[in-house]
């Protein structure tokens, strides 16, 4: 299949949880973001995966998306240092540059800095691969029920 057309990355975020929600009602958070696009990626699009996801030392990046030439793939990598909820927020990120960016990347994929990942700094595609992840990972119906509006929340606490 080829890649997918252009979509924004909340209407990206929207399907996913659209389809969560059919598959496994709405008491499911935290999304398992992991289990989500490795399911979905081999599903969708075989030959082109996200084969696995790594949590390694990182140093001066917080995640990446690298190619798998030989399997026909991706791999996610997230910095083990993190805490949890970063963790997961640097996934969720990288799974947006998987569904939005990995026909744009060079050949050796993309690295992203921890001022990339939650805060949008540098090329206009961390900004996509941040909406994403917020997206998904806080679908504003849920967001409603669980946080108090005037509440300021940080990313670990989301
Ligand atoms: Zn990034």
């Amino acid at each position: 299949m080829p890649p997918p057309a252009y979509k924004h990355p909340a209407r990206w975020a929207n399907q996913l949880t659209t389809m969560l929600d059919h598959v496994k009602g709405s008491n499911r958070y935290p999304v398992d973001v992991e289990e989500l696009i490795l399911d979905y990626s081999r599903n969708v699009w075989p030959g082109d995966r996200v084969l696995a996801i790594h949590s390694e030392e990182l140093h001066g990046f917080e995640g990446a998306l690298v190619p798998v030439r030989e399997n026909g793939g991706w791999l996610i990598i997230s910095n083990s240092a993190a805490r949890d909820g970063r963790r997961r927020f640097t996934i969720a990120h990288e799974v947006g540059h998987y569904l939005l960016h990995r026909h744009l990347l060079p050949p050796e994929g993309i690295r992203c800095k921890a001022d990339s990942v939650g805060r949008g700094a540098g090329h206009a595609i961390e900004k996509e691969a941040d909406e994403f992840a917020a997206a998904l990972l806080m679908p504003s119906h849920d967001l409603r029920r669980q946080i108090d509006p005037r509440a300021k929340p940080s990313i670990d606490e989301l």
